[in-house]
C-alpha cells in the first residue's frame, strides 16, 4: 500500500480569522507578520483538525531567522466545521503561543480548555459585532 504525501495549500482565509482574532483579544504578544497558515489535505491522523508548528530557537539561532508559526488546517475536517467552530479551533491555536513568542508552546494544561475558548470566543464575537456597527455609521 502506497500511501499519498501530505498536500499544502496556502490558507488566506484562515490567516485572516487568525488576524482579526488576535487584534479582537488584543493578543499583543503575537508577532502576526511571523504567524503563516496553511491547509493540508491528506494526513494520516484522523481526529487533528488543526495544529500549530514552532520554529524553535534551534532553528532560528542557526538560520538566523525570527520565531514564527504555522497553523495547519486539516482540510478533511477544519473545512466541514461550522463558523463558529473554525473560530474557536484558531483561538484554541492560538493559545498554544506563549506570551515570549520564543517559537515553542504553552501546555493545555493552566492555559487552554473548554472553557477558556469558550470565554474567549464570546469575546471575540461581541468584538467583531460592534466592529461592524462602526462600520455601519460609516
Ligand atoms: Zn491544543
Amino acid at each position: 500500500m502506497t500511501t499519498m504525501p501530505i498536500e499544502y495549500f496556502d490558507a488566506p482565509d484562515v490567516k485572516k480569522l487568525a488576524d482579526e482574532i488576535a487584534d479582537s483579544l488584543d493578543l499583543f504578544h503575537v508577532v502576526q507578520q511571523f504567524v503563516f497558515c496553511v491547509r493540508s489535505r491528506g494526513s494520516a491522523s484522523r481526529r487533528t483538525i488543526a495544529r500549530i508548528h514552532g520554529f524553535g530557537r534551534i532553528w532560528q539561532e542557526t538560520l538566523n531567522l525570527p520565531p514564527s508559526y504555522v497553523i495547519e488546517v486539516i482540510s478533511e475536517r477544519y473545512d466541514r466545521l461550522t463558523v463558529e467552530d473554525r473560530e474557536k479551533t484558531i483561538i484554541h491555536e492560538l493559545l498554544h503561543i506563549p506570551k515570549g513568542f520564543s517559537g515553542g508552546f504553552r501546555p493545555h494544561k493552566g492555559y487552554i480548555d473548554h472553557e477558556i475558548v469558550e470565554s474567549l470566543h464570546r469575546t471575540f464575537k461581541k468584538q467583531s459585532a460592534s466592529r461592524k456597527q462602526v462600520f455601519n455609521e460609516c
